[in-house]
């Protein structure tokens, strides 16, 4: 079991399942996951080249060179995969050039002047120098909204590699110790071949689990996020809401909510069509988010209808806030509107009281809104 063969065998049989695995998230259309096929895809024809040492009518240049080469262009291939996945345009033309040296070293090792120890500490070396930038990649380039399991999962994967590399490129490198093939079994050999096929089924489990991470922010976009305005959906405004409320209870800050409403919005559709209201309503939800301070919470409750809830704010600092919107938004020039279209709203404003709940407050806060419609539209008023 434990010879190097079978561990290559099963390394072998664990590329497969990724490709498996990592085909059935093809259509999903992740960035980096073309990448991450073709470095199983590598690794596999690599590790059958490696296979192959020993075979006495096998060339050295399949099983040393082609097969060294395959497997750092493996590695190189997970790297590039993993910035393509992160959004990084830049690529990693040091790693190409490293690619080209091991290349050099691995042919120069095998046919100029034979030499196991050099190749395996050239391979080593390079192994580990991708893998260290692979781990910060994944350790810095985690968003920060997103869960750390799955980058540290991949950066702890790297990790272990460089560890691996680092101890098999010293200890070969200088000389610590001698084996004349990569297949010989011996307890040091076994041991790095077996860190091997360890940590690449977890790089393999590692990219996956980031693939799916994107699908689940993509999910949550979909549930929160309204797609027109970019605001928050009622759905997330009111659990937002919820979570403010408590914070506000437990720390005696005031609340102040606003309920937002775009005057005469229906005129807008039935003078200048749909497609025009559409671009009101981005036009009004950008300009009110950009406007907000961090910590205040902004969602579409429905058709051209906005809710606002103002952390640590008195209802008449609220009032100012709004009013100061309003003011704002009528004195943008016309090339700045959708279709150079004036627009106004009216505002309903009122702040959290006693142990009521958010639906309370927003059923005053809409009474306040009816009240601003009723005298005549175009301002703020309190309940
Ligand atoms: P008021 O000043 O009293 O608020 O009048 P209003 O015309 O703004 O209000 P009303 O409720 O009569 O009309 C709202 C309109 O908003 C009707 C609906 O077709 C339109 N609407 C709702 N959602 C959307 C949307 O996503 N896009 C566009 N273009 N229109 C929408
Ligand atoms: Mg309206
Ligand atoms: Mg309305």
């Amino acid at each position: 079991m434990f010879n190097p063969l079978s561990i290559l065998l099963v390394t072998i049989l664990s590329g497969v399942m990724a490709i498996a695995v990592l085909g059935s998230l093809w259509r999903a259309a992740i960035p980096g996951v073309g990448y991450w096929l073709s470095a199983n895809a590598a690794a596999i024809v690599a590790l059958l080249a490696f296979a192959l040492q020993g075979h006495a009518h096998a060339s050295q240049w399949l099983t040393l060179v082609a097969s060294n080469v395959l497997m750092a262009a493996s590695l190189l291939l997970v790297l590039e995969g993993c910035l393509r996945f992160l959004g990084r345009r830049t690529r990693p033309w040091p790693a190409y050039l490293g690619l080209v040296a091991v290349l050099f070293g691995i042919s120069y090792w095998t046919f100029a002047a034979p030499n196991f120890n050099a190749r395996v500490a050239v391979v080593s070396a390079y192994h580990a120098s991708l893998c260290v930038a692979l781990a910060v990649l994944m350790l810095r380039g985690r968003p920060s909204n997103r869960p750390r399991y799955s980058y540290y999962f991949v950066a702890g994967a790297a990790l272990l590699l460089v560890a691996a590399h680092t101890a098999r490129g010293f200890m070969y490198g200088l000389g610590w110790m001698t084996q004349a093939s990569l297949l010989q079994v011996s307890p040091s050999n076994v041991l790095f071949l077996a860190l091997g096929i360890l940590a690449s089924p977890c790089l393999s489990i590692g990219v996956v689990m980031l693939a799916h991470d994107r699908l689940a922010e993509r999910l949550e976009r979909l549930a929160n996020i309204d797609d027109l305005t970019g605001a928050l959906s009622r759905r997330a405004f009111l659990a937002a809401g919820d979570a403010l409320l408590d914070a506000s209870r437990r720390s005696r800050s005031p609340l102040a909510m606003a309920i937002i409403d775009i005057d005469s919005f229906k005129a807008v559709n039935d003078k200048h069509g749909h497609a025009t209201g559409d671009q009101v309503l981005s036009h009004f939800a950008t300009f009110i988010a950009r406007n907000l301070r961090t910590g205040d919470v902004f969602g579409r409750l429905g058709g051209e209808e906005f809710g606002v809830l103002c952390p640590a704010t008195s209802a008449a600092e609220a009032v100012s806030l709004l009013d100061r919107l309003r003011a704002r938004l009528a004195a943008t020039a016309p090339h700045e509107r959708p279709c150079g279209l004036r627009y106004t709203f009216s505002v309903g404003v009122d702040r959290l009281r006693g142990d009521e709940s958010l639906a309370q407050l927003m059923a005053r806060a809409d009474g306040a809104l009816y009240a601003a419609k009723a005298s005549g539209r175009d301002r703020v008023m309190t309940a």
